[in-house]
């Protein structure tokens, strides 16, 4: 069941996705709420169908000319799949952070993991992830995806990036 809500904040409103794009997910409703700079927070967004994505794409074509700039925040896994497979999934946004999948040895158990473009985008450009750590245990995670497609969004020119120097 996809639900929705916004909250203001200090660089524009945060738009919080939970649960299923499919073909009943009411992507359409939250168009008359957007103006200006707008972040949309994907961190419950657990996965799309294939009706899901017609939808998005509808809404997507209505958004863009409503907005100044569209940001991406704490993308799940879902959305970075997405990314990675739809090369205009999401054209001219900027992504600003996202979640990746690592795993602990010792623990056995997975764990995703939130990434600041900003503190390691040279990194992950460069399809290496980030080290991590386990927040169980504190040994070294293992990442969990294959990095050579996990991070290639990272390299598409249709996206955009807070790129620091590191
Ligand atoms: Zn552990």
């Amino acid at each position: 069941m996809f639900s929705w809500r916004h909250e203001p904040c200090d660089r524009g409103p945060v738009f919080h996705l939970t649960g299923c794009i499919d073909e009943r997910a009411e992507l359409l409703s939250m168009v008359p709420e957007i103006s200006g700079v707008i972040y949309l927070d994907f961190a419950g967004v657990e996965r799309f169908n294939s009706s899901g994505i017609m939808r998005w794409f509808e809404f997507f074509e209505r958004v863009m000319p409503k907005a100044d700039e569209i940001h991406f925040v704490r993308c799940s896994v879902s959305v970075v799949n997405h990314l990675n497979m739809i090369r205009n999934f999401a054209p001219g946004v900027w992504i600003d952070s996202f979640f990746a999948p690592y795993f602990c040895e010792s623990c056995v158990h997975g764990e995703d993991h939130l990434i600041e473009i900003s503190a390691h985008h040279a990194k992950i450009s460069s399809l290496q992830a980030p080290a991590m750590a386990c927040t169980e245990c504190g040994e070294p995670l293992l990442f969990d995806s294959l990095e050579i497609t996990y991070f290639t969004f990272l390299n598409e020119a249709a996206l955009r990036f807070p790129v620091s120097d590191d």
